[in-house]
């Protein structure tokens, strides 16, 4: 494991446009639940409960639910090791874009700035009327379901199931996806649609694949090229360190 951490810090050293894929597995150590795996919500929660037909027909209902387990748990969550490496590497112009799926806006918090997200954030608010933004506090979101000055209901600035990708974001992961000689997945599974064919995309245009994840994904055995397996933050820690041993 040691000589992958070692070879994947060579292949970020020597490349020319590097980004990283991330997802709910990144953000675990900072007391996040996934969405697969043991204590995923999919094993507490039917995923119809996050079908946008579910929410325009119970937005009362579909709120407390959002508030739960999105809002009150990323109002207690930090940014973790994994957060910071890939926020340092980007400030040392080692990691030129991040794509991620993530809605816990923790990858700004950490100091990444080149972000497309591409699921949304929670950050925001986005009115079903009228389409304006308002910023999530918690008065807005003392009395359920939130609504804007126009009357129209207000939704946490995400995609749910049945709802097409932001087109800022959808164009800003492409022109990533065009540029990348090498991307750093971390931390999902590969399985949510259209996110996951990002990678895939990626490696047919000629770019590698370095993967950390604790267990292996749809991608390890398909596209990867360095299976870096354990934690986020070790393994990131790890291949930084690496790196500047590279750097000097
Ligand atoms: P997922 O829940 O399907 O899978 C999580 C992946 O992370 C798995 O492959 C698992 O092995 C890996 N993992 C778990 N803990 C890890 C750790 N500490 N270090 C490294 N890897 C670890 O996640 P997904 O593929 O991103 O798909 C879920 C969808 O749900 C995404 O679209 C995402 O938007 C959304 N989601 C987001 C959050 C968040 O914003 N933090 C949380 C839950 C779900």
């Amino acid at each position: 494991m040691k000589s992958n951490t070692r070879e994947a810090a060579g292949l970020i050293f020597n490349s020319r446009y590097t980004c990283a894929f991330t997802g709910a597995g990144i953000s675990e150590e900072s007391g996040i639940p996934t969405f697969r795996g043991e204590d995923g919500l999919w094993t507490k929660y039917d995923p119809e409960l996050f079908d946008i037909s579910y929410f325009t027909a119970n937005p009362a209902e579909s709120w407390k639910l959002l508030k739960k387990l999105f809002f009150e748990t990323f109002a207690e969550s930090r940014p973790n090791e994994a957060h910071y490496v890939l926020a340092r590497l980007e400030q040392g112009g080692l990691i030129k874009a991040l794509i991620t799926q993530n809605i816990d806006n923790l990858h700004f918090e950490a100091g990444s700035r080149n972000i497309a997200e591409y699921h949304g954030n929670c950050r925001d608010l986005v009115c079903l009327r009228c389409r304006k933004l308002v910023r999530a506090n918690d008065k807005i979101i003392g009395n359920l379901p939130p609504v804007c000055r126009c009357g129209g209901t207000l939704k946490p600035d995400i995609i749910f199931f049945g709802e097409e990708i932001p087109r800022k974001a959808a164009l800003k992961a492409q022109k990533t996806v065009n540029k990348t000689d090498l991307m750093i997945i971390v931390g999902t599974t590969g399985e949510v649609y259209p996110a996951s064919l990002l990678p895939i995309e990626a490696n047919r245009r000629g770019a590698k694949i370095i993967e950390v994840n604790t267990s292996p994904s749809s991608y390890t055995n398909v596209i990867t090229d360095i299976f870096l397996q354990g934690k986020a933050s070790t393994t990131l820690k790890e291949l930084e360190d690496e790196i500047s041993i590279l750097t000097g």
